[in-house]
């Protein structure tokens, strides 16, 4: 019986591209005793592997923590897999606002300690003494409340590109550490204070209201399902948000855009920018923010010496490698010395710019022409294949790259491969390759942009 991936992340991406159907991202947790977690492991890999289900999920004797990228022809099929488990009968699915089918690309259940690394000692008082939830329209009602201090229990590279106006952020890298110095900082407000707090999914502040109110916090609330289904819930019912910005999210999207405002900057060049990326070069792999210009220039890389180090061959490269530590690396705090911008701790609650939304007037202004698709993306070489099916495509030519979840990217054109080796240009039915610093997906169009 198979019980862990057979397959790797490009052969996955590939297939489901080739699939063609939909899939969606979702998140779910529960609190549970779980007698054996071994086996619940087990029986949840053999069921979901089945519906083609992939994710990252952590169970423990304390219950389960899942994000997940499901077939939607799937998803009831994979909410039975769930209601059999007495459990998480009628457990809340948060389903992502923006989808993307390489949400994730493997099945990885891991059994751990606890399904959130929250430190506590969980023998020391009462878990089930939570705080008091709520929902997004009296969310928004408490925050306005002069009496309320709301905490966002996140670290800092989430809420640096997202947060509740007005919201504490704590500096930190992980939850573990925002508890004490929380508790720290509210000393003098547990009596008389409402404290409002909330997470991404809304899991992180299950264990830490009951925390909190041990600790003498008499009124403490939590935001019911976190920012995810906030959102969903202002959407549906047409509230007004509180959160401004982006909510960063553990997959590969690293974010979902809940406001058009943008209120952090590049950190390389201090333009409003919130997209965050990782460093180019493998043995560094920080997360931080970069904006199009600098991701150009740098070439997805953090400084000079990692953007030298991506253009050694591939053995000096290994060998450079060697030893050094890049565990958790794709969250790992983004603190570089060369990181001019880097914001923390005290968030501004004024966006720096507004997300550019498709302006129709400028898509008039700028002629363009359909040349063709992308067929494939290999992502170790950041090459695109795009097959041309229209017009024809020259070395310098500027085109306009766009899709679903591409969006639109603009990008000059400096060298093509036709049919498999250079060429000045190429014409109806070649097939092409050009490096591309960013992913494109099966179908995405490929424009060539008129430049007068
Ligand atoms: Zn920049
Ligand atoms: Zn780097």
């Amino acid at each position: 019986m198979q019980l862990y991936n057979t397959l790797s992340a490009e052969e996955r991406a590939r297939l489901i591209d080739e699939a063609g159907q939909e899939r969606l991202t979702l998140s779910f947790y529960a609190y549970a005793k779980i007698e054996d977690p071994k086996k619940f492991r087990d029986d949840l890999f053999i069921a979901w592997n089945a519906l083609d289900a992939l994710g990252r999920i952590y169970v423990a004797h304390e219950g389960i923590n899942a994000q997940m990228s499901v077939p939607a022809e799937n998803f009831d099929a994979f909410r039975e897999t769930l209601e059999v488990y007495d459990f998480m009968k009628g457990i809340r699915l948060n389903v992502a606002v923006e989808q993307d089918n390489h949400s994730f690309l493997k099945l990885t259940i891991k059994v751990r300690n606890k399904i959130v690394a929250d430190g506590l000692n969980d023998k020391t008082f009462d878990v089930t003494n939570k705080g008091i939830h709520l929902k997004a329209k009296e969310f928004n009602s408490l925050l306005e409340d002069p009496n309320t201090i709301v905490v966002d229990f996140r670290n800092h590279y989430e809420s640096e590109v997202g947060h509740f106006e007005g919201a504490i952020t704590p500096d930190v890298e992980n939850f573990r550490e925002s508890l004490p110095i929380i508790n720290e900082q509210l000393q003098d407000y547990k009596e008389d204070k409402n404290l409002l707090m909330y997470c991404t999914g809304g899991i992180r502040c299950e264990k830490a209201s009951a925390y909190f109110k041990h600790q003498g916090f008499k009124n403490v609330y939590q935001l019911e399902g976190g920012i995810i289904e906030y959102t969903r819930q202002i959407k549906e019912e047409g509230i007004e948000s509180k959160f401004i910005g982006k909510n960063f999210v553990f997959d590969h999207r690293l974010g979902e855009r809940i406001t058009d405002d943008i209120i952090s900057q590049c950190h390389q060049c201090g333009k409003p920018c919130d997209n965050h990326t990782n460093c180019a070069n493998d043995a560094c792999h920080l997360l931080f923010i970069q904006c199009d210009e600098c991701k150009a220039a740098m070439e997805n890389c953090c400084s000079t010496e990692c953007q030298e180090t991506i253009h050694l061959p591939w053995e000096e490269q290994v060998a450079k490698r060697k030893g050094l530590q890049v565990g958790n690396k794709i969250f790992r705090k983004g603190k570089s010395e060369a990181l001019k911008f880097k914001k923390s701790g005290n968030l501004p609650d004024k966006p720096l710019a507004k997300a550019e939304t498709k302006d129709i007037r400028h898509k008039i202004k700028v002629k363009k022409t359909l040349v063709g698709k992308a067929e494939h993306y290999f992502s170790k070489s950041k090459i695109a294949q795009f097959l041309i099916e229209n017009n024809g495509l020259s070395v310098g030519d500027k085109v306009l790259i766009s899709g679903p979840t591409t969006g639109e990217q603009e990008i000059t054109v400096e060298k093509i491969f036709v049919n498999g080796g250079f060429s000045d240009s190429a014409k109806v039915g070649d097939q092409i390759t050009f490096e591309l610093p960013f992913r494109v997906r099966l179908s995405d169009k490929l424009y060539k942009i008129d430049q007068n």
